[in-house]
């Protein structure tokens, strides 16, 4: 690819553009050249779930900068660190880094357990690569900036999950800002995202829920603990099909306090709540390492009950099925959280025929997984371990999200107060994408025309958008 001219500025994503999934993002200015996060796309196996790689030439890449340790933006980075010719430098938060350790591992085991059904021998990475890509990762705290050879960047708080940044990147005086995923309600455990002190030129933005409204936090809470209460009073078992990490803690403050809340009927072990990943110990640990990186609500409770929020009364962690005595009603938080593969699809395959149970979907579903899939309420699934086996499907599938992206107000309002005169969207499918855009159009059209208009981009993925930048000012 050619030079960027002096001042002109390059944006384009080798994944993560018109979908969600493969987050990978590249933006070039005065010859620098900044890669924003490494995922893979849930939806897909091996080779086929990478961005598109072979469409850039990695060894020009000076930082590589990861958002938050999902695998839709961070599960390819041990891929690009140790099979690919990439030679920059890689940053992230530390609970970020620490969080990323156990969930790449695990996704390593689930993947290549998934291969070894199909004969394929597929494996993006191995453990090994995993350990020696971990020890060459930097961390970068939270309001810190670093300067790695003219380009600067520095780290704010985005919501979503536990160590999610936003990066403001500044090059030459331009600077750009990267929400990443990002949530502006006020959560349970987590700092809600911030507006960086500093204006951006350049704002690249999520638009996963487009033009969609949320319900209020509390009406969605209330709804959830009802449901699931109605249905284990019924006899009925509840799958929470969950990621591993992030949203599930969050779930787990509602469910531990709900059920301590009504203690005669639900407590003592007479409906248990499971959390049923071979992570859960090692990430409950991370979660109760990092208090002080969260919100005052959860610090004050830490501080005033001296007890740690993330130890459970309710909620007992199971690694592994064969462990799980599966008589009368119960609660699994289990993951993977878009049902895939690995322990929540085998409990859901255990669980489906019977039409007093519910599995309930709390996380944002990608197209192409089984969690999409259920949606449409099919009367069969396929089996994961022989897809020509049929499972009948008669439980209850119900949505309420809990997956702490923005909504449209939420998102809009986040927009104008950056007020960036160029917009760039991404980590959305297509139509979302598309109605979020004319939105956005229609908000600003006053604009239209003076010095203030403010543009926005829809790329598909691997085009670029080409910005012309005069007369910055070089911040000295
Ligand atoms: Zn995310």
């Amino acid at each position: 690819m050619e030079q960027p001219r002096s001042n002109s500025f390059k944006f384009f994503s080798l994944g993560g553009s018109n979908e969600v999934g493969r987050s990978s993002h590249m933006l070039q200015y005065k010859n620098k050249t900044v890669m924003l996060d490494a995922g893979v796309h849930p939806a897909y196996q091996g080779y086929a779930s990478l961005p598109f790689y072979d469409e850039f030439d990695l060894s020009k890449v000076d930082i590589l900068l990861i958002s938050h340790f999902h695998v839709d933006h961070a599960a390819s980075l041990p891929y690009v660190m140790q099979k690919t010719n990439f030679q920059g430098r890689v940053f992230m938060t530390h609970p970020t880094k620490a969080i990323y350790r156990w969930l790449l591992r695990d996704f390593v085991r689930v993947t290549s357990i998934g291969n070894s059904a199909t004969g394929k021998d597929e494996n993006l990475y191995t453990d090994e690569d995993l350990a020696e890509s971990f020890d060459r990762i930097e961390t970068i705290d939270y309001h810190s900036t670093v300067d790695v050879g003219g380009i600067k960047f520095t780290a704010y708080h985005a919501g979503h999950v536990l160590g999610a940044a936003m990066f403001q990147i500044e090059i030459a005086g331009l600077r750009v800002l990267f929400t990443g995923d990002y949530s502006r309600e006020l959560d349970r455990h987590l700092n809600s995202a911030e507006v960086p002190p500093f204006p951006s030129d350049v704002l690249i933005v999520e638009s996963t829920f487009g033009t969609a409204t949320h319900e209020p936090r509390i009406n969605r809470e209330r709804k959830l603990t009802q449901l699931i209460h109605s249905t284990v009073t019924k006899g009925g078992r509840v799958l929470l099909p969950v990621f591993a990490l992030g949203r599930a803690q969050e779930l787990m403050l509602i469910l531990d306090e709900y059920w301590s809340q009504h203690a005669e009927e639900l407590g003592s072990g007479q409906v248990p709540i499971y959390y049923a990943s071979n992570l859960a110990r090692k990430c409950m640990s991370v979660f109760q390492t990092y208090v002080n990186m969260m919100n005052d609500n959860i610090r004050r409770k830490f501080r005033d009950s001296q007890t740690n929020p993330f130890v459970f009364k309710n909620i007992s962690y199971l690694k592994n099925i064969d462990e799980f005595q599966d008589f009368g009603p119960s609660v699994m938080l289990a993951s993977p959280g878009m049902l895939q593969n690995g322990l929540s699809r085998e409990i859901l395959e255990r669980w489906c025929p019977e039409d007093k149970n519910l599995v309930l979907i709390t996380g944002y579903s990608v197209e192409g997984t089984m969690a999409k899939f259920l949606m449409l309420e099919p009367d069969t699934i396929p089996s994961i371990n022989n897809p020509e086996i049929t499972v009948p499907r008669r439980c209850q599938i119900e949505e309420i999200s809990f997956a702490a992206h923005v909504d449209f107000q939420e998102n809009l309002e986040f927009i104008e107060k950056i007020s960036a005169p160029n917009i760039v969207l991404v980590h959305g499918e297509s139509n979302p994408m598309g109605r979020l855009k004319s939105a956005l159009l229609s908000n600003f059209a006053s604009l239209k025309g003076t010095d203030q208009e403010v543009h926005v981009y829809n790329p598909r993925n691997c085009v670029e958008v080409n910005l012309e930048f005069k007369g910055i000012k070089v911040a000295k």
